[in-house]
């Protein structure tokens, strides 16, 4: 049995494609999720486009943002059953017996390899995941909703782990995009005063921002940065997906503050990090999530203390792909949904 996937399929840009896909055969430790939806994640686009800077395993299903139901079973995995509805991590692939994953930074072990470029990802009917990837979805949450506990668990990370923030504390966020405005999100949870920044064309996801109680600010953010007392914000989050943005970081982060880069960028830098040394700053990057993250974003999603409809700016059919990445690139929403079944 086949069904339709949304595959990349070369490192041209524009490579991806409609294709069909054999359902997935699973092993001992694997169950098979029917996917009810999938987040479209910035990185799908990059690899769409072909800016990305990660080895992808070409042809490949894309889509690391998902839930559904569990369909079949391996026969050595326990705890789960048929029907049971959940959300997957990402780590599709890790090594065991790795020092980082002994400790439970399987995300960060090098041989890690993800869904959606690794192995294959959630934009078709039907995905084979590792059943130590799984976790329960409470039943209050639709799988709209639940399928982006992935960007909400990198914005965890990037803020609750990697960033020290404390109640009070004011917090710039460079990029307007799901997680950057995740990231906001967070940081107001923390008890932080946050403003999001972005570019002209940004407005309307500023608007957004501004659902979270976040101040939403177009190009030069420096008078919100000094409006306190003249030195700069505690914690500059770097989400905007281009290596330049850490300059503006560097200026509006106060001496002894901290910048947390969560967003990639390709591009060599061209400037000097002499701010770095002279404001005693911390630069701290962040990436992915592990187990205990998924557990709390889940709480916070199922709570609503953590609401991500305001992001959510469509759901699609799998073979209307192409407008839900359009959609997407050009801003005019924060992020798009799939629902394959
Ligand atoms: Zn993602």
């Amino acid at each position: 049995m086949s069904s339709i996937g949304v595959v990349n399929f070369s490192s041209e840009p524009g490579s991806v494609e409609i294709r069909e896909i054999e359902k997935p055969i699973i092993g001992e430790d694997d169950v098979l999720l029917e996917v009810a939806n999938v987040g479209v994640c910035g990185s799908d686009l990059h690899q769409w486009t072909s800016d990305h800077s990660w080895p992808v395993n070409y042809p490949v299903v894309l889509g690391h943002e998902f839930g559904g139901h569990i369909a079949a079973l391996g026969k050595r995995v326990s705890g789960w059953k048929e029907g049971d509805r959940v959300v997957s991590e990402t780590a599709a692939i890790i090594d065991l017996n790795s020092p980082l994953t002994r400790q439970g930074l399987y995300n960060l072990d090098p041989t890690r390899k993800g869904f959606g470029y690794g192995v294959n990802g959630a934009m078709t009917r039907f995905v084979k995941v590792p059943a130590r990837c799984l976790h329960a979805v409470p039943e209050n949450l639709p799988f709209e909703q639940a399928c982006l506990t992935e960007p909400c668990s990198v914005a965890y990370n990037a803020v609750v782990m990697n960033s020290k923030i404390k109640p009070g504390d004011r917090v710039i966020v460079l990029g307007p995009g799901t997680i950057g405005i995740l990231c906001a999100a967070v940081a107001r949870l923390c008890g932080a005063e946050v403003a999001v920044v972005g570019l002209e064309a940004d407005r309307e996801r500023l608007n957004i921002a501004k659902q979270y109680g976040c101040e939403g600010i177009v190009g030069d953010a420096s008078a919100w940065a000094n409006k306190q007392d003249g030195l700069g914000v505690d914690c500059v989050i770097d989400a905007a997906g281009a290596s330049a943005t850490l300059k503006i970081a560097l200026q509006l982060v106060r001496p002894n503050g901290h910048i947390t880069k969560v967003g990639w960028g390709p591009q060599p830098l061209n400037f000097s990090l002499d701010p770095l040394v002279q404001k005693n700053v911390t630069l701290q990057g962040s990436f992915s999530h592990n187990w205990p993250i998924w557990e709390k974003v889940l709480s916070l999603l199922a709570s609503g203390t953590l609401d991500v409809k305001p992001i959510i700016g469509g759901v699609w059919e799998l073979k209307d792909w192409h407008e839900a990445f359009d959609q997407m690139h050009s801003g005019k929403v924060v992020k798009s949904v799939l629902k394959p079944s």
